[in-house]
């Protein structure tokens, strides 16, 4: 995008090649009033940039068709109203002398990579090293933290819904895939029909850098357990975080023992912090956390998984149904925008599925649960039929002395 600049050039002014042939950013403006939406020219970079913001961009123009501030500090990745306070040419002049945090912080994450790579003392390799490189969380100017020792950016991040209800969201990539190194990965291993209808799986979550950004969360975990048990205590040891609530993944699952115990010390060391949860893992959740959860924490029992039976009529639990009338029809408790409800120990709380046509189609008029029923009774009648054929096919029956249920 060209620099935004205060007076309304008609061209760029930049002295990169061939920046006199572009517009300027204030005619860029003018011309496409939707420049920041997805209809716009730059649609599918401005949704992409709205997703790692984890806000949508406001309007390119005021009402006189004039390049927007507000617009540019979206475009820039500050903080709405950064620059607030100033007459409309000064914010637009600040802004254009100013830099792009994100930038700044990969420009000098890359330096500290290439000084520690350098063979000085304070390498841990070096013969003369004597202390550990410190990990501390730094403060940057669009408010969020980077990891200067991982050169990662935050590991807790909000949606617009979420900032409203103060809720931050630590996420996976859903289900199974492959990371860019070629190791696959199953974050989901209870999943049952829902992930054929997973929301996760489809429209924003898999833009190419969205994924990549949930894949670096998974590959840090895999990688380096400690050093993320450490990050992400410290990051929930900020100020922000005390009596705010987190969710522990909007995708993906406990997906292994260490990975829930790790959770659930980090839940411990963090005792200011509500924690909630859907998962699948009912089995995983039994054995783990039901007979001492961290109080602090709240999960809730999710259908659509292999566990689903695992779910008696008295456990609470959430489905997801087509819309609010079928989840009112089936006795269920709308969430009505609030997660909280549905780990408030309400026994059936209902979900209205995503709005994306394929997966809405796929889902017809059930619920996860009924669709799950309805696989697993299939498999029954399947592996009854193939016990069937065996007993009747010669030499296909069990072996002597077995009985045929001993497999
Ligand atoms: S468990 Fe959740 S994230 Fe995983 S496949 Fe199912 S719906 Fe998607």
């Amino acid at each position: 995008m060209p620099t935004p600049t205060a007076s309304p050039y008609g061209r760029n002014r930049s002295l990169s090649p061939g920046a006199r042939n572009r517009p300027s950013l204030p005619a860029l403006a003018r011309a496409h009033p939707d420049l920041g939406t997805p209809d716009g020219p730059y649609g599918e970079a401005m949704l992409l940039w709205g997703a790692v913001l984890g806000r949508p961009a406001p309007p390119a123009t005021d009402r006189d068709n004039r390049l927007d501030p507000a617009f540019v500090e979206w475009l820039m990745g500050l903080p709405p109203g950064w620059v607030d306070g100033l007459p409309r040419r000064a914010r637009l002049r600040v802004l254009g002398n100013g830099v792009v945090p994100r930038q700044a912080t990969t420009a000098l994450g890359l330096l500290l990579t290439r000084a520690r790579t350098r063979p000085t003392p304070n390498r841990p390799d070096h013969p003369d090293h004597e202390h550990p490189p410190p990990r501390t969380i730094t403060p940057t100017t669009d408010g969020s933290e980077h990891h200067m020792s991982t050169g990662r950016p935050r590991l807790l991040t909000q949606n617009s819904r979420m900032r409203a209800q103060g809720h931050w969201n630590w996420t996976l990539p859903a289900w199974a895939g492959r990371l860019p190194d070629g190791r696959t990965y199953n974050t989901c291993p209870s999943a049952g029909v829902c992930a054929q209808l997973c929301y996760a799986r489809a429209g924003m979550y898999r833009v190419p850098a969205v994924l990549a950004a949930h894949e670096r969360n998974l590959a840090f975990v895999l990688d380096d357990p400690g050093g993320f048990e450490t990050a992400m205590t410290r990051e929930l040891a900020l100020p922000r975080f005390v009596d705010a609530h987190v969710r522990v993944h909007d995708a993906g699952d406990f997906f292994d023992r260490r990975y829930l115990s790790m959770w659930l010390r980090i839940m411990r060391a963090t005792p200011d912090t509500h924690f909630y949860a859907y998962t699948k893992e009912i089995e995983l959740f039994n054995e783990l956390v039901v007979p001492n959860p961290p109080p602090n924490f709240d999960w809730v029992f999710s259908k659509g998984g292999i566990h689903d039976e695992m779910i008696t009529k008295n456990t609470p639990h959430a489905d997801v149904f087509p819309d609010e009338q079928a989840l009112h029809e089936a006795g269920y408790t709308p969430l009505n925008g609030s997660d909280l409800v549905a780990v408030s120990g309400v026994v059936r709380v209902g979900l209205e599925a995503s709005r994306i046509p394929h997966l809405r189609k796929i889902q017809g008029r059930e619920s996860f649960g009924s669709l799950q029923r309805a696989a697993q009774d299939r498999a029954h009648r399947r592996r009854a039929r193939t016990q069937t054929a065996m007993r009747e096919t010669p030499g296909g029956g069990p072996r002597p002395g077995r009985r045929p249920d001993d497999a």
